[in-house]
């Protein structure tokens, strides 16, 4: 129940949550997460919580948990949330944090700074009463989900495996509804060989891997299809080197195929976009 010393207010939460969002953390800045992640450590500062930073490597920032001091000796609930959003350092100038109506903008704000900082503050206010629930409460914050959790994935498994229930932070979709699985995500990087001629004196010698790009793009295209749940991505092509020569590249896909889930629990966390 409600009362006056609660401060489920939207004020509060909106101050919050800005904080959160004005630090801009794309996924390839490891800098700037772990800025995030220093504030949102210091958010639990004077809870009962044990915090544990784990440092980032291979390009990314840290991972940070926050377990109750309570109930951590029987399986309890996770709350799963990232600090990474796809948007550029920058992109905070053309999206400022800014309220209209009853909306809220802002880098991320919808995926996921919104959800993550909602769950730190109830987490906040169920310590600031005497009551403890039974069940231990652990929040893991990952740094790289936007890229398919490439650091954070093994972590992510293990406190899964030691929960009871997992909960993760991501937004709602149409209408409110809540998400109750998600898709799983592989990627892959085609290489794709050609043989380099002079394309005006000697194209006969050669073999365009671009021409074969173009191949492959249709056919992973073609393997599209929302009936079943997949879907596939070409995010990113390279290569080449001058118009007139003919010339090896790569291309980086991303496949999302339908819920991917480990002991009926789905162990992904997934971009699901
Ligand atoms: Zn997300």
């Amino acid at each position: 129940m409600l009362t006056t010393a609660n401060r489920f207010d939207s004020k509060t939460i909106l101050d919050g949550i800005r904080r959160w969002v004005e630090i801009e953390t794309p996924t390839e800045a490891p800098n700037q997460i772990n800025k995030l992640a220093t504030l949102v450590a210091g958010c639990y500062r004077d809870l009962p919580v044990a915090i544990e930073r784990i440092p980032g490597h291979s390009g990314c920032g840290d991972h940070l948990v926050a377990r109750s001091a309570w109930g951590q000796d029987k399986p309890g609930i996770l709350v799963l949330s990232h600090l990474d959003t796809v948007h550029p350092i920058g992109f905070i100038e053309r999206l400022p944090f800014r309220i209209e109506g009853d909306s809220a903008f802002g880098p991320g704000i919808y995926d996921m700074k919104g959800g993550a900082y909602l769950a730190y503050h109830a987490f906040a206010q169920l310590c600031a009463t005497p009551a403890r629930p039974p069940l231990g409460v652990t929040q893991l914050y990952v740094s790289d989900e936007e890229i398919g959790s490439p650091t954070s994935r093994a972590l992510i498994e293990a406190e899964g495996r030691k929960a009871k229930y997992v909960l993760v932070t991501e937004p709602a979709r149409d209408g409110g509804k809540i998400v109750t699985g998600r898709k799983g995500v592989a990627r892959f990087e085609v290489f794709i060989k050609g043989v380099p001629a002079h394309a005006g004196t000697k194209p006969e010698d050669g073999r365009s891997a671009i021409r074969e790009l173009a191949n492959v793009i249709q056919a992973l295209d073609a393997m599209n299809d929302r009936k079943r749940g997949v879907s596939v991505n070409v995010g990113v092509v390279k290569g080449g080197t001058r118009p007139n020569v003919i010339i090896t590249l790569s291309l980086l896909l991303t496949a999302f195929s339908s819920y991917i889930r480990e002991g009926g629990r789905p162990v992904v966390q997934d971009p699901g976009r």
